[in-house]
């Protein structure tokens, strides 16, 4: 497999246990946040109804306070005595008024915090008396409320109604140096007999109000939200002002606005979190005051409280629970681990599983090699059980024997194709195989189908294992060849090159063989000695050659002249001799005077370069012996022969002389 595939499978390796690790996973993570998400809602609505009631219970205690106060006997007396020209003892009356007015907005200013200033305005818009939170000044400057909406509005309603002016930017009550929220609720005052006679004011610090508003910045978490039916901010900051103030929620949070201002109340979800909203309607919403009418800045209401928190997503709940997030890290690493292990596995395995198919491809091939070569080897092999049976065998015996495979496997002894004569020397060789030294050997002649017999070297080992003698395996070789370069050997060493006749030692053998015949039949034995008349003159007049066809011209008169049973052959040099089995003295003598004659009228064809007519006549001395029957060897007969022959060289050569035993 190339590098590029494992890469390939190692990436599929690492994404695979990812996807599965996640799919399995997914399910329990999003019902995880699932439910955090629901807890958000639940959070936010408890938050929102929470913080609702909070605003509520602070504007209605107000609006209440301002109603109560509105109503107090004092303040309609002061502002009754105020109206009218008076005496002297209604003016110390009256500034009794003033002071016990005076006195108590200073006992509510001191109870309740949230007030930043109260005043009384007459119907002309004149504040009589006014009271700030701020200790150090006497006696608050004097405002001229003509055209503040909050006594303008006021003298336009009945008894318990009230104005409530939308947060503004106004004097702190502990600085009036300070700019902070406040809000004002106005209030008409009317006498015994219903006449408008004043306006109670009442300025509120706004951020008291809001301060409880409990989860603006609780936790850093999550930010409550208060704008006006604009959109602008009306929640001061914890500093009392805020740097958001009067600014439009749409700079901060285009997307909670663009969602608040289309509905009173509803949740959603935002890109990073979560919003509950509501609107609040001061003018409408304060059924637990004691107010009859509230008016307002149509335009700024309804207000629309909100609260936002961050939406729960899975990497925060995952980094709440580090355990949780290392566990799941963990669960990644492994299933990836154990992917790219078993790529790796794999891949090594893959590796082993080619490498042992190529081993077994060549072992195939190896085997295959070797079945050929047992199959058809230039020898024999078999194996064959204990009893001599065949197992196994080789193709190339096979077609030696001239058998087919089924006909011999199982079904033959071995012994059944060895011939009688050679089968005591294949028995000895099995047993040496079976009990000996597990080697055996031997020369044999196999009977083939064809009935020709095979000569056959057979070299056999045993094959054993622990529990003794499985099988002996035997080479089996061809000795036909070799039988005949033998043959051949012996016949060339026996034979004379020159003429093709048989030597002295040919004679020899063949004498000993008669001589032994002869001794046992007692039928004559005799020999002729032949030398070539001159032949030392042929050589010298007419070459070597010439001499060699000579003797060459001899041989074939000699063979032709002679009988199958008697034995020609070349002394040596020019000197020959013919053993005569069952020849009588007479018949010898006979067949040596036909051969001097036919040698004689015989002339050798040299060819007309030697002669004049091609031809050459010669002449040849014969003695002639009887082997005796008592004479073992040829040797006494041969030299019996010899002297016979000197007898007739002698005599005038030509010629034929018995030399008597
Ligand atoms: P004799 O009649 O007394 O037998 O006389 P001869 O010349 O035949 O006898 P000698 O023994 O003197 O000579 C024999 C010659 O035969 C000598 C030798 O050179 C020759 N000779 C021996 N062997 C061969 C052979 O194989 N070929 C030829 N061409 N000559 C041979
Ligand atoms: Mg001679
Ligand atoms: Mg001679």
């Amino acid at each position: 497999m190339s590098l590029k595939a494992l890469w390939a499978r190692l990436t599929v390796a690492t994404l695979l246990p990812v996807t599965l690790v996640t799919m399995t996973l997914s399910p329990i993570f999003a019902s995880h946040l699932e439910e955090r998400v629901d807890s958000a809602r639940r959070s936010v609505e408890a938050l929102l109804a929470s913080e609702y009631e909070m605003l509520l219970q602070g504007m209605n205690e107000s609006l209440n306070q301002v109603l109560s106060t509105a109503e107090f006997p004092l303040l309609s007396r002061f502002l009754t005595g105020q109206q009218a020209t008076l005496s002297p003892a209604q003016d110390i009356a009256s500034q009794r008024n003033r002071e016990q007015v005076e006195s108590l907005f200073d006992t509510l200013l001191t109870h309740y915090d949230r007030y930043t200033r109260l005043a009384v305005i007459d119907v002309n818009g004149h504040e009589l008396v006014a009271s700030t939170a701020v200790p150090l000044l006497s006696r608050p400057p004097v405002v001229d409320h003509g055209k503040t909406p909050a006594f303008q509005e006021a003298m336009t309603l009945q008894p318990r109604d009230l104005f409530v002016s939308p947060p503004r930017l106004g004097a702190s009550g502990e600085d009036e140096e300070l700019v902070t929220a406040v809000i004002d609720i106005s209030t008409p005052i009317f006498d015994e007999r219903g006449q408008r006679i004043g306006v109670l004011l009442f300025t509120l610090d706004w951020s008291r109000i809001t301060a409880n508003l409990p989860y603006a910045q609780e936790n850093g978490r999550g930010e409550a939200l208060l704008v006006d039916s604009q959109g602008g901010w009306i929640l001061p900051g914890s500093d009392g002002q805020g740097d958001r103030f009067g600014q439009p929620l749409m700079n901060q949070w285009p997307t909670a606005w663009e969602v608040m201002s289309t509905r009173n109340q509803g949740m959603v979800t935002l890109e990073e979190n979560l919003l509950g909203f509501r609107s609040h309607d001061i003018r409408t919403q304060h059924y637990r005051s004691q107010a009859g009418m509230i008016l307002s800045q149509p335009e700024t209401q309804p207000w629309r409280l909100g609260i936002l928190i961050p939406r729960p997503r899975l990497v925060g709940i995952l980094k709440e629970n580090p355990v949780q997030l290392v566990a799941i890290a963990l669960v990644y690493l492994l299933s990836v681990a154990f992917g790219v292990f078993w790529v790796l596995s794999n891949h090594r395995l893959r590796g082993l599983r080619q490498r042992a198919l190529q081993f077994s491809r060549e072992a195939r091939q190896y085997a295959g090699e070797v079945q050929d070569l047992y199959e058809h080897a230039p020898c024999g092999y078999h194996s064959l059980d204990s009893n001599g049976r065949v197992v196994k065998i080789n193709r190339t015996e096979l077609d030696w024997l001239g058998y087919r495979a089924a006909e011999v496997i199982g079904m033959r002894h071995y012994r059944d194709f060895v011939t009688p004569e050679t089968r005591e020397a294949f028995d000895g060789a099995f047993h040496q195989v079976l009990n000996q030294g597990q080697e055996g050997s031997a020369e044999c002649e196999l009977l083939c189908r064809d009935g020709t017999r095979l000569p056959v070297a057979i070299q056999a080992t045993a094959q054993v294992t622990e529990e003794g003698f499985q099988y002996s395996r035997a080479m089996v070789f061809d000795l036909r060849e070799r039988k005949q370069l033998e043959e051949q050997l012996v016949k060339l060493a026996l034979t004379d090159p020159l003429t093709g006749l048989g030597n002295r030692r040919y004679l020899e053998g063949q004498a000993a063989m008669e001589i032994a015949r002869n001794q046992r039949s007692g039928a004559p034995l005799t020999l002729i000695a032949i030398d070539l008349d001159h032949f030392k003159r042929i050589n010298d007049n007419y070459g070597h050659d010439v001499g060699d066809l000579v003797l060459q011209a001899f041989a074939n008169t000699a063979r032709e002249l002679l009988r199958d049973g008697d034995v020609l052959c070349r002394m040596g040099g020019e000197e020959f001799a013919v053993l005569l089995p069952d020849t009588t003295r007479e018949q010898a003598i006979q067949v040596a005077e036909r051969l001097r004659e036919a040698v004689a009228t015989t002339p050798t064809k040299v060819g007309h370069a030697v002669t004049a007519d091609g031809m050459l006549a010669y002449s040849a001395s014969l003695g002639v012996t009887l082997v005796s029957a008592g004479e073992d060897s040829l040797k006494p007969a041969i030299k019996r022969a010899d002297q016979g022959l000197y007898a007739a060289k002698e005599a005038g050569r030509n010629r034929v002389h018995w030399e008597k035993a």
